[in-house]
Formats: structure tokens, C-alpha cells, sequence
């Protein structure tokens, strides 16, 4: 029995864990969720897993808790605090990390401090933290294991491989919804329109990175991380099925590679119970049905978010934290209507500019990186405002 935590239990990938643990009862237990926001999710999810801890986002949400769950109430933490001790229960084996954002840096960085295993889906932290969180990882020995989908089949593609033969890793890209959009008609791009994704259904923010392919390049900086990369080592290579999620090849020319349906339950069921491969009732792909698989390279004129991470990984420093922190922003904007599509990009560039690179060494250092990024942000947004 793996006793594990949610850091994000009322999103897409929180859920869908929940999935998991749903049909694997003798498997799987939960011991602590934490959430943002979604108390009435939050008061089933008590209801049908019966955690012992739970946090939610603000300290008013407590009492609303209280009044909806009646007599079997958990003991009820909010805000950071809440997270890191969601984090770091004491009875939990695995935290699975899968809040939005930088703000999951500091529960899953506590995590690995308490030795936890972490089922890694909040990339934001690696591309903000990722030296903190390597080391961290290797000090108290404890495996990061990845969820993003990505990084999973890369993962897979390593176990009993010899890395010093590996040549490169080829991450795969769905392309987003504009792939085949002249660059020149981004500007008329609306939210509805970039919240549809062909392939995946996930959070609006990642749904956006996606569409920007922001998110490749997030998943660039968080494959160096977690496989000890240079960047010239990963390549990325437009595949609109979603069919192979990623491959390696080794020194030899040869080339493995996963290729599945896409649904996060599998990444998701794979950290959480590696080595074991569970059985689950998704249908079987049918090649044959399929008929045919594409590839193209990325055109990083048209989608400036992904040459923008790839300099800030080359960079290094801080710019990576930079990076993440700008464009949380400029995605909160674009999804409240007050910049469009195409400013995302620009507002990522200027904040980047403005920035002097330094190597920080303790996680007070790359919060204060981050809220002098988003000041920025917020100053250079106000010049892409709509009307
Ligand atoms: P989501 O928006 O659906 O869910 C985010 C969750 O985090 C929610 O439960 C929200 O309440 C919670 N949250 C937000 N801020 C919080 C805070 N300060 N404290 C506590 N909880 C907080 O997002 P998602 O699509 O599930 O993505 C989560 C992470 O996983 C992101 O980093 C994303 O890039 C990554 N990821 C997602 C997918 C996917 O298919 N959805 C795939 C790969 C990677
Ligand atoms: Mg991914």
C-alpha cells in the first residue's frame, strides 16, 4: 500500500490521480489534499477518500469546509503552510506535485527535504528551480518521478539503458491549436480559441502554454533537469497526433520511443507505481486506424515563446525563473481579456531584458527573482492593454 498526498487535488492531473487511486484500491492510499480553490470538489474528494489532512486556499475557505462536510471533518490547513504540510505528512510515501505555477515550488521542494518520493506534473518548479530541486532530490535520495507526458516516455524509454550511450532526447510537440495559423492573424486569437486543444484536455494555463508552445519550452528546461541534459541534447520535433509522447537515441543511430493514446492517467498510474505497469480499461491504440504518423520541425520565428526558453536555458542563471514568472503573468492577463494572444510573447521578451542573470543558491533568492519578475510583468503589460 503506497500512502500518498495531493498538491493540487481539484485540477486536471489532481483529478485524474484521484482516477487512479479510484481503481486501485488495494494500491493506493490518500493521506493529505491540498487545492486552491473548488471546495465543492474538495468536500467529495474528503467524502470518497477520506484524507486525514487537508489545505485549502485561503483561511475563510476553513469554515466554509467545516459547514458543508458536517461531522467527519480532517484536520484543515490554507495557504503555503497548508501545502507543506500536505507535502510532508509524516505517514505519506509520495507527494504528487500538480498545483499550477511557481507556487508549487515551495510543498514540493519540502517534499524531497522530507525524503518523499514526488510524481513531478508542475513543471514550473524545474524551470524555476531546477538546480534547488535536483540537488535536493540527490541529497536525500529520492527519485523524482515524471508525470508530464513527456518526460514520462523518456523516463520508460531509459529504464535499463545505459546513459552514457544516450545521444539525445526528442520531445514531441502536438503543435496546439495554431499550428497551421498564419503568425500574422495571432493578434485576432481569442481565449475561447486557445482554450481548445486538439488532443489533451488540461488546465487553462498549460492549455494556453500550449498554444503559445511556451510549454515546450518549459518542458525543454525541465528535461534538463531531470535527465542531466545539455540543451543542445534535446530537440524537439512537431507531431500533431500526440501519438509518440517523446524518444531517446542512443549513440549507435538507434531510436526508442512510447507511443500510447493520450490520457494522463497512464504518466499518472506509471510514477505511482513504478516499476509496476497497472492495468487500466483504456482501449488499445489501433496503428492501423491510425495509418500514418508526422513530423515537422518547429518554426521558432512564428512561436517566439519556445526560442524564448530555449535562450533563457542557454543563458542559464536566473533567466529561466524569469521566464516562468513573465509568463504566468502574461497568461493571467490574456485569460482575463486584458492583453491579447500575440502580446504574450513581448511581455515574456521585455521582462527578460530587463533582467541581470545571477546564479541563486537558496529558494528566498528565487522568490525574490520571481516577485521582481512579475512586477516587471505587470509594468510592461500595461502597454499591451486592450481597448
Ligand atoms: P489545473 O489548473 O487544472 O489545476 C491546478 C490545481 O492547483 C488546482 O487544484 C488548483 O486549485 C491548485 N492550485 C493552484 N494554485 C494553488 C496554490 N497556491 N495552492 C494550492 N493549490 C493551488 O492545472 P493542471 O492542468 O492540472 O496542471 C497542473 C500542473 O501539471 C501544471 O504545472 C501543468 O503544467 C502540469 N501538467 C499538466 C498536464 C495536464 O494534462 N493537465 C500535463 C502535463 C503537465
Ligand atoms: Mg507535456
Amino acid at each position: 500500500m503506497r500512502v500518498i498526498s495531493i498538491l493540487g487535488s481539484t485540477g486536471s492531473i489532481g483529478t485524474s490521480t484521484l482516477d487512479v487511486v479510484r481503481n486501485n484500491p488495494e494500491k493506493f492510499k490518500v493521506a493529505g489534499l491540498a487545492c486552491g480553490s473548488n471546495l465543492d470538489l474538495l468536500v467529495q474528494q474528503i467524502q470518497e477518500f477520506k484524507p486525514q489532512y487537508v489545505s485549502v486556499g485561503k483561511e475563510e475557505d476553513i469554515a466554509k469546509l467545516q459547514a458543508q462536510l458536517g461531522k467527519s471533518v480532517p484536520e484543515i490547513g490554507w495557504g503555503m503552510q497548508g501545502n507543506i504540510t500536505v507535502a510532508t505528512l509524516p505517514q505519506v510515501d509520495m507527494v504528487i506535485s500538480a498545483i499550477v505555477g511557481a507556487a508549487g515550488l515551495e510543498p514540493t521542494l519540502s517534499a524531497l527535504k522530507a525524503k518523499k518520493a514526488v510524481g513531478l506534473a508542475n513543471k514550473e518548479t524545474l524551470v524555476v528551480a531546477g538546480s534547488l530541486m535536483t540537488q535536493m532530490a540527490k541529497k536525500q535520495q529520492v527519485t523524482l518521478f515524471p508525470i508530464d507526458s513527456e518526460h514520462s516516455a523518456i523516463f520508460q524509454c531509459l529504464v535499463g539503458q545505459n546513459r552514457d550511450e544516450l545521444r539525445k532526447i526528442i520531445i514531441t510537440a502536438s503543435g496546439g491549436p495554431f499550428l497551421n495559423k498564419p503568425r500574422d492573424e495571432f493578434s485576432s486569437i481569442t481565449v475561447e480559441q486557445a482554450l481548445k486543444h486538439p488532443n489533451w484536455s488540461m488546465g487553462a494555463k498549460i492549455t494556453i502554454d500550449s498554444a503559445t508552445l511556451m510549454n515546450k519550452g518549459l518542458e525543454v528546461i525541465e528535461a534538463k533537469w531531470l535527465f542531466d541534459l545539455e540543451p543542445e541534447e534535446i530537440e524537439v520535433v512537431i507531431h500533431p497526433q500526440s501519438i509518440i509522447h517523446s524518444m531517446i537515441e542512443f549513440h549507435d543511430g538507434s531510436i526508442l520511443a512510447q507511443l500510447g493514446i493520450p490520457d494522463m492517467r497512464v504518466p499518472i498510474a506509471y510514477a505511482l507505481s513504478f516499476p509496476e505497469r497497472l492495468p487500466n480499461s483504456l482501449p488499445s491504440l489501433s496503428l492501423t486506424e491510425l495509418g500514418s504518423l508526422t513530423f515537422f520541425p518547429p518554426d521558432y520565428e512564428k512561436f517566439d515563446c519556445l526560442k524564448l526558453a530555449r535562450q533563457s536555458l542557454s543563458k542559464g542563471g536566473s533567466y529561466t525563473a524569469v521566464l516562468n514568472a513573465a509568463n504566468e503573468v502574461a497568461v493571467k492577463r490574456f485569460l482575463e481579456k486584458k492583453i491579447g494572444f500575440s502580446a504574450i510573447p513581448y511581455v515574456v521578451e521585455a521582462t527578460l531584458e530587463k533582467h541581470q542573470s545571477c546564479e541563486p543558491a537558496s529558494v528566498d533568492e528565487i522568490l525574490a527573482i520571481d516577485q521582481w519578475a512579475r512586477f516587471e510583468a505587470e509594468r510592461v503589460t500595461k502597454h499591451y492593454v486592450l481597448n
